[in-house]
């Protein structure tokens, strides 16, 4: 018989977190299925704040306490999943794929001499245990089954309701938990104010921004500062999404001229990503198909090119202004600023 763990640690705000509850959530189904003993462990300074949370959950509830554990640190948040792991001794653990348990949940994994899958979607039980997940940028869908045990599956946040009990809140067992010399102090968080945030899932517009502006402009001149300042002013007036083609995100590793705001998460296609925006706006990029592939959800296209034969003009967008972008999305930020 299955004997299923689910990890689950707090947010910021010191109550579990949504991913955790959708991870409790999943633990009760799948128990469930699989009539399999249920834990829940918390990673948490102070357990007794998050117990509510759990209520009317028939389940063990573990949990490995600190006041170091207030912030996610590798050392003290493998000590504390190990801890609960070895009383719970699962067969499956859950966790949500959060950015504090995905990297220490392989490490807890690799010590337990168990194995990892990562970025589960949907959990199945019957005769077995079976997990699904994407590959290949959402293109094919595996079922994994695996023998190997514990078998630990980090949850993909979103794929589920989370956990929303009633009644009575869980007695919780404290895990007897030793801290290893902790070299990681944490002074704070330091994280870019919203408005700096270049990728904009909810923004109605994509604006994409292509290799043509930093090349060589019609004076024999690289413009690239001047391109930083058009392209921000137009992403902070419109409060569009910035999307990059592979060309110019690429050049950063080849000491070309780059846009300084940019990286590879920025970049749309085939291997980058696929955004679903209402509306979408090409500049200074071609429109080659390994590009425009990263298109598919966005509905109206518009393109800004020099070139009257790029990818764009053989019928890849609604519009194409052959014309300088430079000079076109310097008219369209004064003409948002008049709005504004
Ligand atoms: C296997 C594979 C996977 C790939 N995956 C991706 C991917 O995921 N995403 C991706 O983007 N690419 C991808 N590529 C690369 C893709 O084929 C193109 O090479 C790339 O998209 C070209 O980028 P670009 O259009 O910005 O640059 P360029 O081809 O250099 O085009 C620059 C454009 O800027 C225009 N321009 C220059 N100055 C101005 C101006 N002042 N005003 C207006 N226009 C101007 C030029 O006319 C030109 O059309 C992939 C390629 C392969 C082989």
């Amino acid at each position: 018989m299955e004997n299923i763990l689910v990890l689950t640690h707090v947010d910021e705000s010191g109550v579990l977190s949504r991913a955790s509850l959708e991870s409790v959530a999943a633990g009760v189904e799948l128990s469930s299925a699989l009539s399999a003993k249920l834990s829940i462990g918390v990673v948490a300074v102070d357990a007794a704040a998050v117990a509510a949370q759990l209520a009317g959950l028939n389940a063990c509830v573990l949990a490995a306490t600190s006041p170091e554990l207030a912030e996610p640190r590798f050392s003290s948040d493998a000590a504390a999943c190990e801890a609960l792991c070895r009383t719970a001794a699962p067969s499956i653990v859950l966790a949500p794929g959060s950015s504090r348990f995905t990297r220490v949940l392989p490490a807890v994994a690799h010590r337990l001499g168990g194995v990892t899958d990562t970025h589960i979607t949907l959990l199945t039980g019957g005769a077995q245990a079976e997990a699904t997940r994407w590959f290949y940028r959402q293109r094919v869908e595996a079922v994994i089954t695996r023998t190997a045990r514990p078998w630990f599956l980090l949850l993909d946040a979103g794929t589920r309701t989370a956990y929303a009990g009633s009644g009575a809140a869980p007695t919780v067992e404290a895990v007897a938990l030793t801290l290893p010399a902790l070299r990681t102090k944490v002074l704070g968080i330091k994280a870019p104010k919203q408005d700096e945030q270049t990728i904009r899932p909810d923004a109605k517009l994509l604006f994409v921004a292509g290799a043509g502006w930093t090349k060589k402009q019609a004076d024999g001149q690289v413009h690239a500062t001047d391109a930083e300042a058009l392209i921000l002013g137009f992403l902070r007036n419109a409060d569009a999404s910035l999307g990059s083609s592979k060309s110019l995100v690429d050049q950063s590793g080849e000491n070309q001229s780059v846009l300084n705001f940019m990286t590879h998460l920025n970049q749309i296609g085939q291997t980058g990503s696929t955004p679903r925006h209402a509306k979408g706006l090409s500049t200074c990029c071609h429109g080659e198909e390994p590009h425009v592939v990263g298109w598919r959800f966005v509905n109206e296209r518009r393109a800004i090119n020099l070139d009257a034969n790029c990818g764009w003009a053989r019928g890849k967008a609604d519009v194409v202004y052959i014309a300088d972008a430079f000079a076109v999305m310097e008219r369209v930020n004064a003409l948002l600023a008049e709005k504004k």
